[in-house]
């Protein structure tokens, strides 16, 4: 019966908790962050594990430490003047690659060379696979007014999920490029990142909003260039289904709740070509030519200089630039790998189904340590299922809501087996030391109560004594009314002894109809006048030997006392028995 209620309120509690967790947000957020960490784990064994190959097509032009120095040497200034990267586009266009992505911001600068600026948005007019970027703020408008930016450089987006909200990724101002390079391409592209709350890029938008528009992230914007180029797909509108996948031709890239798509990683820093752009300055200005080929390169131009650094911490390296996550970006949109959540709901029944059979071992199995084995193995087998899904599969399925349960479960079960294991334990050790008939001390507890009081007065050189109670004529009883009747006056017997007697008192069915008291810390004349008490009340009492009957009865006592009658619990018995039969003879219903 309290099993059934325990494991009914466990069940209903574990249920509660269960929803609980599942819409508690503080709760959900720390379970996030450490269901992150998990990520990021996994993320650094796959890439350790030599199983990704990052993209052999895409190659970065770094303006690194030595190339700043450089600069600064030769044109004494940052930024490089404009002009200059005109030239580098002409110098890389010459030999054919897919396209050049700018990871910088051609802005206004009063540094400007004349006609340096006109240069560079000429050669963005001249070549159509040529992106850069800009990048949205929250800057308020007295700084600055908000441009008007046109309409061909945004996209139409329809949301079908309700699970996707695009709020974060809403922009009231614009740190504008050169208006002229503005106007001469469609081809600008959004730098706005979205950082979880430890501050670890682990999402990229794939769109950004504007006064209401929507604007794609530039390395989704030079993809697409390349999607459109080798699979001619050149979509008018994006869909993103109820499930957050954006639909992009055979691609499902999902979309999670604050509009980021998950990267998934190929290697720490240096994982792709790269190539120092000062080698292709200094070529042009010597008019040679670089050893390195762009023919069919995504070129990607970024700063990796320390002083210029564009520092993201992503799941695999604390320091990662800018250009390198957005060839990352550009690598998981043509293999078609961005990282997939499995929905919450499955995570919770898998948790649910997990934490179910913990609960089953535990109570099933009796041995802690087969337990503890079946538990490990089970959440291993678990871990390594969410590992190689995430490494074969691009699906990110949780770990620690599960584990979570697991554990909760696993210690309630173990608590609520060891509640009922004692209450087992309880309840057969009374039922081994009680006689039932009378719920008085069964024969063998006296004895060894015997025993232990013979030890213990010995050691502290107390007395105690032993009464022992037989019924008079009680066969004689038992014909005349029958057993029932019987039965009826050794349990009003037994009740009227324990009542008769201190706490500390072991009242006791020695066997038949005869009882025992053993009487602690008790001299003879204190038991002699107990037992006499005794006596009285009995022969007084009218017992009830079923509805309509009373009747009387009488017992006889023996008392015997530690030390003087007897050095062992027989020879105290002995005594006892001895002065009960002198009871008995010299005419019962009294006490010796
Ligand atoms: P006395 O002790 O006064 O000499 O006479 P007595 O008739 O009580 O004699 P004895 O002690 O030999 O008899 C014990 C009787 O107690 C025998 C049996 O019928 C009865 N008896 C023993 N155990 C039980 C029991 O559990 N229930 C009932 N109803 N009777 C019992
Ligand atoms: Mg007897
Ligand atoms: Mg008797």
């Amino acid at each position: 019966m309290l099993k059934k209620i325990l494991y009914t309120i466990w069940i209903a509690v574990f249920l509660l908790f269960v929803i609980y967790t599942a819409k508690n947000t503080n709760f959900n957020t720390f379970l996030n962050a450490v269901e992150n960490k998990t990520f990021d784990l996994r993320q650094s064994m796959i890439i350790k594990s030599g199983y990704k190959k990052a993209d052999k097509d895409i190659v970065i032009v770094a303006i690194d430490d030595a190339s700043y120095e450089y600069i600064l040497d030769k044109y004494g200034e940052w930024p490089l003047p404009r002009d200059m990267y005109a030239k580098l586009i002409d110098y890389i266009e010459a030999q054919n690659p897919k396209s050049i992505a700018f990871d910088l911001m051609f802005v206004k600068s009063i540094k400007t060379k004349p006609g340096a600026d006109e240069t560079l948005a000429a050669a963005f007019k001249k070549y159509d696979n040529i992106y850069t970027a800009m990048n949205f703020d929250n800057q308020s408008v007295e700084l600055r007014k908000p441009v008007e930016l046109p309409e061909r450089l945004s996209v139409n987006v329809t949301n079908y999920s309700q699970n996707i909200d695009f709020d974060s990724l809403s922009f009231q101002n614009c740190r504008a490029i050169l208006p002229e390079i503005i106007k001469a391409t469609n081809n600008i592209g959004m730098i706005n990142v979205s950082r979880a709350e430890d501050g670890i890029l682990r999402k990229m938008p794939i769109f950004v909003k504007y006064q209401g528009k929507f604007y794609p992230q530039l390395a989704f914007k030079v993809g697409m260039g390349i999607i459109q180029e080798e699979e001619g797909y050149k979509p008018q509108e994006f869909i993103i289904d109820r499930s957050s996948n954006l639909l992009l031709n055979n691609r499902k890239i999902f979309i999670d709740e604050d509009g980021g798509a998950i990267l998934n990683w190929y290697g720490p820093t240096g994982t792709y070509q790269q190539i120092s752009m000062f080698r292709l300055i200094r070529a042009i200005e010597n008019g040679t030519k670089d050893s390195y080929n762009f023919q069919n390169k995504i070129v990607y131009f970024g700063t990796t200089a320390a002083s210029l650094f564009d520092i993201k911490t992503t799941p695999v390296a604390k320091v990662y630039p800018g250009v390198e996550v957005q060839a990352t970006y550009i690598n998981n949109l043509l293999d078609n790998n961005f990282i997939s959540k499995v929905d919450k709901w499955v995570t919770v029944l898998a948790g649910i189904i997990l934490a179910v059979i913990t609960g089953y071992l535990v109570i099933t199995i009796d041995s802690a340590a087969i337990v503890t084995l079946s538990f490990v193995s089970m959440y291993s087998v678990y871990i390594m299922f969410a590992y190689f899904i995430m490494k074969y599969h691009n699906l990110w399925i949780g770990i620690v809501y599960p584990l979570m349960l697991g554990l909760i479960v696993f210690v309630s079960a173990f608590v609520i087996k060891y509640i009922i294991k004692s209450r087992d334990f309880e309840q057969q050790y009374l039922l081994a030391t009680t006689d039932g008939l009378t719920e008085l001390y069964n024969h063998r507890y006296f004895q060894e109560q015997m025993k232990m009081q013979v030890e213990q007065s010995k050691r502290y050189e107390t007395a105690f004594s032993l009464i022992i109670i037989d019924i008079d004529f009680f066969k004689k009883f038992n014909d005349t009314f029958g057993h029932q009747a019987g039965d009826a006056v050794l349990r009003q017997v037994a009740q009227l002894l324990k009542q008769n007697v201190r706490a500390t008192d072991i009242v006791c069915r020695y066997g038949g109809e005869e009882m025992s008291i053993i009487l602690p810390n008790t001299s003879k004349e204190v038991s002699v006048s107990t037992a006499e008490k005794i006596c009285k009340r009995v022969a007084s009492k009218r017992f009830k030997l079923n509805n309509h009957m009373e009747s009387n009865v009488t017992i006889s006592l023996g008392v015997a006392s530690f030390p003087e009658d007897g050095q062992t619990p027989s020879e105290i018995i002995d005594a006892a028995d001895k002065r009960l039969y002198q009871s008995k003879h010299n005419g019962r219903n009294q006490v010796n």
